[in-house]
């Protein structure tokens, strides 16, 4: 498929393949609607909602970008590694991808066991049915519902939800800052890929990788060495950061000669709230995906 250069992309939303709400085709069907010449699919650890995408850009007419957000942890921080255009059907990396899921579901169980420590009652039941029912009425005769959740990525967002409902905290950032987020009471991290090893995966499948949202993780000489080893862009433009943190790793981008990306880091919607930013709410020219695309350089 032809490669947009021309207008905006937004190159970072989620979608029920991991921890967002709406369907592949929905994101790409919101980002023809939002003007945008491309779109980049980027669940957690999985790539199974980028055929659905690419055969909806197709039929509207917009780009799709197959790509990736690895969870990684570093100095006992969670940094994520977005891997853009890596060859997502190779063998070797879709069991690597696997093996990060099933990291992924042993944090959740040790989550649930540390909240039960604390005196909350909650059951890993309880999740996999909150994550199964989010998004259920969107697709009704395509899967939706309890089933769709055997191939989905289950993560504290679901946690949390489980939390509301039942009226342990009164919103989602309350679930966050009292039992999920780094440093919390149910906080934990088992041993999982480092942002290194995670540049190396993508290199070897044939992709681009970027840091995602530098920002969020208060540490610049973390990202710096990050920098160090590999990694090929930094996303500079994301709906969690501000205007000075923008011009900081644009800046930073031009200093190591790397590739500047943004997008929103759109989830889809809770509780009638935009989780994160709305699909085309951080953009970049899409001219930078011929970069991204190695393949296409070549
Ligand atoms: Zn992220
Ligand atoms: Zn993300």
């Amino acid at each position: 498929m032809a490669i947009a250069v021309n207008g905006k992309a937004d190159l970072h939303t989620h979608t029920t393949a991991s921890d967002g709400t709406q369907p592949p085709a929905a994101n790409v069907r919101l980002a023809k609607e939002a003007g945008l010449a491309a779109i980049a699919i980027t669940d957690h650890d999985t790539m199974a909602g980028v055929e659905e995408a690419i055969a909806e850009g197709e039929r509207i007419g917009i780009t799709v970008v197959p790509g990736v957000e690895l969870s990684t942890v570093a100095e006992g921080r969670d940094i994520h590694i977005l891997g853009y255009y890596t060859d997502w059907r190779a063998a070797l990396w879709q069991e690597r991808l696997a093996g990060l899921r099933s990291t992924r579901d042993q944090r959740n169980d040790m989550i649930v066991e540390r909240l039960v420590q604390l005196g909350v009652s909650i059951t890993m039941d309880e999740v996999i049915h909150a994550a199964a029912m989010e998004g259920a009425g969107d697709d009704k005769g395509k899967g939706g519902g309890p089933d769709r959740a055997a191939g989905k990525t289950i993560g504290r967002p679901h946690i949390a939800a489980v939390l509301l409902n039942k009226g342990v905290v009164s919103s989602m950032k309350e679930a966050f800052d009292l039992y999920l987020a780094e440093g919390a009471a149910a906080y934990v991290n088992p041993p999982r890929l480092h942002p290194f090893e995670a540049i190396e995966w993508i290199k070897e499948a044939g992709g681009t990788s970027v840091i995602a949202h530098p920002g969020l993780y208060g540490d610049d000489e973390l990202v710096e060495t990050i920098i160090q080893r590999g990694i090929e862009g930094i996303e500079a433009y994301h709906s969690d950061h501000d205007t000075e943190a923008e011009a900081r790793y644009v800046a930073m981008a031009e200093r190591h000669g790397l590739l500047v990306t943004g997008g929103s880091d759109y989830h889809g919607e809770r509780q009638g709230k935009v989780f994160h930013g709305a699909i085309g709410s951080r953009t970049v020219d899409a001219d930078v995906l011929q970069q991204l695309d190695k393949r296409a350089r070549a």
